[in-house]
């Protein structure tokens, strides 16, 4: 079956309550038990059930068992925010002494946040991703994990996504791939040895920015047998298990970033026509950097359809399309707060993955607080806008930006 036949009809098939269409919004945030003999099973994790809203709820289940499939994964947890599934996931398993290697091409605040790990004593590494040697070159005795995200934001850098699953087997490294930019319908991090898959809900799985979320997935794919940093009592039953045990212990129920059942209701609306919502935005990008590449006033365009893209060929083999986000960098005589008021269909906000198309200047905005010089290391011009292209009509996002650039 195609994706969207999949995912549609996942909640039916796997019964839901009363025949409801949608899974319900369950708002309790703790479940009973008749026999305080089952409470206790519960609790010790010998028979499935509810306890505590913090841990899960079946609203929050249904979404996680919509992204399992997308991701033709082998199981997922969800957070509040796809920041929460990052940091509640690296703290969960990694410990003071350990070592890991993340792209330099990052979501800001993932960027930010990697950052700070140095004070719990792990040290982070940050190597040029789209080249599997230069992860290479940072691995280390101690180092446990590597992290890239497929498509970087705001310049588009793709990552080396099959050497560096290589790499990973060879040394028995944790592989995590943040799926975001791409989402599971342009690309599944399983086919190139993911060990784990991280995608922010907030973005184009919800799609419709009325909703935070994030979720992590298992893949099957890592021997956990073999890393470190596992409690004992988490090591039971299935080996592909554990870890992700231990992400929901010892992170979610321990650090608390739940995902509400409400948000969970919306992301999973919301993903229903993530198929049919990614079409129409990467065809769009597809015909603004067209129209964009070589255009007077446009120094400079950023995106991996476009031939002179330094990874054109990967994400032409790899993903279904080039992705819905492109940056752009104007002639001199162009301002970019300028550029971005002309704009009347293109909102001006941060975010991205919404059904409108938005621009942002980043390098004043979301990139402000990581100053010029990291900004430099990230290829982040002054002049940079980036755009997250939304549903509209093609001819009228065209007619937009003409008009914007003006002559
Ligand atoms: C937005 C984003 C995140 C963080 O997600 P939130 O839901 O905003 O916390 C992580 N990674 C990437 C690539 C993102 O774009």
């Amino acid at each position: 079956m195609g994706f969207t036949s999949e995912i549609i009809h996942s909640d039916r098939r796997s019964g839901v309550e009363h025949g409801s269409i949608h899974k319900p919004v369950h708002t309790a945030v703790t479940f009973t038990y008749e026999d305080s003999r089952e409470l206790a099973a519960v609790f010790q994790g010998k028979q499935q059930g509810y306890t505590y809203g913090r841990q899960v709820n079946p609203t929050i289940t249904a979404l996680q068992d919509k992204i399992t499939l997308m991701e033709n994964g082998h199981s997922t947890v969800a957070f509040a925010t796809g920041m929460a599934a990052i940091g509640t996931t690296l703290f969960a398993l990694l410990r003071a002494g350990d070592h890991m290697i993340s792209s330099s091409f990052l979501f800001g605040n993932t960027n930010s946040l990697f950052n700070s790990f140095g004070t719990q004593g792990i040290e982070v590494s940050f190597a040029d991703a789209t080249s599997c040697q230069a992860v290479r070159d940072q691995v280390r005795e101690n180092t446990r994990m590597v992290f890239v995200e497929t498509i970087a934001n705001p310049r588009t850098q793709v990552a080396d996504l099959v050497a560096i699953g290589e790499l990973c087997r060879e040394l028995g490294l944790v592989y995590i791939v943040d799926n975001t930019m791409t989402t599971p319908y342009l690309f599944r991090p399983v086919s190139v040895g993911a060990s784990f898959v991280i995608n922010s809900l907030t973005k184009y799985i919800g799609g419709h920015a009325n909703a935070l979320g994030g979720a992590l997935t298992e893949t099957g794919l890592f021997n956990w047998a073999d890393y470190p940093n596992l409690y004992d009592n988490y090591k039971t039953g299935d080996v592909s298990n554990w870890a992700i045990t231990q992400v929901k212990k010892k992170g979610l129920r321990d650090f608390g970033a739940t995902l509400a059942p409400e948000a969970a209701h919306h992301i999973s609306v919301g993903s229903d026509t993530l198929a049919l919502r990614m079409e129409q935005a990467c065809a769009n990008a597809r015909a603004l950097t067209t129209f964009l590449h070589g255009h007077p006033m446009v120094k400079k365009v950023y995106y991996p359809g476009l031939a002179d893209h330094p990874q054109h060929e990967r994400a032409a083999v790899l993903f279904k399309h080039p992705g819905a986000l492109f940056s752009v960098e104007l002639v001199d005589e162009v301002d970019c707060f300028d550029f971005l008021n002309n704009l009347q269909l293109v909102v001006c906000t941060s975010n991205l993955g919404d059904t409108r198309s938005l621009g942002i200047p980043v390098a004043h905005s979301i990139y402000y607080e990581m100053g010029p010089e990291r900004r430099a290391t990230m290829g982040i011009d002054d002049s940079l806008v980036r755009f997250s292209i939304g549903i509209e009509e093609t001819e009228d996002l065209l007619a937009d930006f003409d008009q914007a650039l003006g002559v």
